[in-house]
């Protein structure tokens, strides 16, 4: 999902990790997008420009990512786990019939009433279904 973040090499610097090429060109990716993908994903889009990266990289570069929240893992049935950046918080659409995951905006996402007086630190909202386009 696009991001508020401008500057990708201070972002990752900040969480304390070595902001590389390669993890810098893999971050940068995840926010263009909005595919939501997968390891396999991430490196066959990435490794025509960048001949130098394996999958492993990327394998290891999306874990890092996960252990500092950088990324979230989207929950979808599948062979491969799919990931979009953490930040900004959002929701997820998942279409059964197409497999694209569609955001949902957290502005969009009213609070339960019977939340009122709580302090809501996070929230995983997964909504399936069928898409406009697959109905
Ligand atoms: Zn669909
Ligand atoms: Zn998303």
């Amino acid at each position: 999902m696009e991001t508020t973040v401008t500057r990708p090499d201070d972002y990752l610097r900040q969480r304390g990790i070595k902001a590389s090429f390669q993890r810098v060109s893999i971050f940068d990716y995840l926010r263009r997008t909005s595919e939501h993908p997968s390891v396999s994903g991430i490196f066959s889009e990435l490794h025509s420009k960048i001949p130098s990266l394996s999958r492993a990289t990327v394998y290891n570069t999306i874990n890092l990512f996960l252990e500092k929240n950088i990324v979230i893992p989207v929950q979808v049935d599948g062979p491969e786990a799919r990931y979009d950046l953490a930040e900004p918080h959002h929701a997820h659409f998942h279409c059964q019939m197409c497999q694209k995951i569609y955001d949902i905006s957290s502005e969009e996402i009213p609070i339960p009433e019977m939340l009122r007086d709580f302090v809501v630190r996070e929230a995983q909202l997964h909504y399936m279904g069928v898409c406009p386009q697959c109905r």
